[in-house]
């Protein structure tokens, strides 16, 4: 019982896998009315993904939590939106995340240890009053900490000591989110597609409905077709400043730009007299790059820019905002920044219609 609800708390779990596999559920049986609450929970799972951000956790009944994670990952990988597979991996890790912050050292340890193989080890000791119980090894913690960009994560405001960087309790189930998050993203990357029985495929429909409706205001819908530069990304401003102001570009600059301008529909033409105009690129060559990385050229594969981490190791992520805080690929800050500028207009327009529809103070004397 215990390990069915330690399970339930961490779908991640060896155990738990082990657990599920072991019952070997087929999902004519889930689509019966035994399973139901088990359906529900992992239809509610995915909803509360799409909306909160963050899945609740329930152990009144841990199994019906334990099994309905897989159900959860199958509606999701059905769907088959990158999106969403990034918004449910979140929210997994951020549940996981608060679970694991009223865990003792030994049990984040025991996680850290044999789940996920980090090189880390118990050595308490106290930094400016906090307690730091564990330490983890440099290599693990920059894998780790590489996103984060508060000034307690980076390097220089760590001690380290002998190749372990020291750790809180709290710091370390914040890293575990990390690894949590990628552990889910890579089982609900694959699309999956077959037929549901109709119990299940009800409720998948009812999800897609909730993310349809939701997908615009959480940053997740279609990119609009005309190029909107207000909304790009400070990475993307300060390769376009450079080139204007004639700095050498690097590779990773003139990729991160021509990706992000090619994804976001700007035309070829467009883009082949913007940098023949501002640079000394030859044109013929400039043409056949953003060609091939546009996919009309070569392999025939369009390109993505990199992600924000990626840019960041390449010292590309440059004078991040508020936005950058919550998303992790410049396509979604574009997407984020839209849709707040759309939002800000919608609601100026609806307080100017209702100012235009109020009587003037001069109609009302009269
Ligand atoms: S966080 Fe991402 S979007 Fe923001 S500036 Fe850095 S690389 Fe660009």
């Amino acid at each position: 019982m215990l390990a069915e609800r330690e399970a339930a708390k961490y779908p991640f779990l060896r155990e738990g896998i082990n657990l599920l596999e072991g019952l070997d559920l087929q999902l004519e049986e889930l689509a019966g009315p035994a399973y139901s609450k088990v359906v529900d929970r992992a239809k509610e799972r995915v909803i509360e993904a799409i909306l909160n951000g963050e899945t609740s956790s329930r152990f009144v009944d841990p199994q019906t939590e334990l099994l309905s994670y897989p159900i959860a990952v199958m509606y999701v990988t059905l769907i088959s939106e990158q999106f969403l597979n990034r918004r449910f991996s979140l929210s997994e890790a951020v549940r996981a995340y608060s679970l694991l912050q009223k865990e003792d050292e030994d049990r984040i340890l025991d996680i850290a240890l044999n789940e996920f193989d980090w090189d880390i080890k118990e050595d308490p000791e106290t930094i400016d009053g906090e307690i730091m119980n564990l330490k983890l090894s440099f290599s693990d913690y920059l894998r780790l900490a590489a996103g984060f960009h508060e000034p307690k994560w980076k390097l220089v405001n760590r001690k380290m000591e002998n190749g372990y960087i020291a750790l809180t309790d709290k710091e370390s189930a914040r890293l575990m989110q990390v690894e949590v998050e990628k552990w889910v993203n890579e089982r609900v990357s694959t699309p999956s597609n077959f037929p549901l029985p109709l119990p299940l495929q009800t409720r998948l429909d009812e999800i897609k409905k909730v993310f349809e409706e939701n997908r615009s205001k959480l940053g997740g819908s279609a990119l609009p077709d005309e190029v909107i530069n207000e909304a790009f990304p400070p990475c993307i401003n300060y390769c376009l400043e450079g080139l204007m102001a004639g700095r050498r570009a690097s590779h990773m600059e003139r990729f991160a730009l021509t990706t992000f301008l090619v994804n976001i529909g700007m035309p070829i033409e467009q883009m082949v007299s913007f940098y023949t105009e501002v640079t000394d690129f030859d044109e013929s060559k400039t043409r056949y790059q953003i060609e091939h990385i546009a996919g009309l050229k070569g392999n025939r594969t369009k390109y993505t820019p990199p992600t924000c981490n990626t840019l960041r190791t390449h010292r590309v992520c440059r004078n991040p905002d508020r936005i950058c805080d919550r998303i992790n690929h410049p396509l979604s800050y574009y997407r984020r920044k839209i849709w707040g500028m759309q939002r800000r207009a919608e609601e100026e327009a609806t307080r100017q219609a209702e100012k235009e529809s109020e009587p003037s103070n001069t109609a009302k004397q009269k």
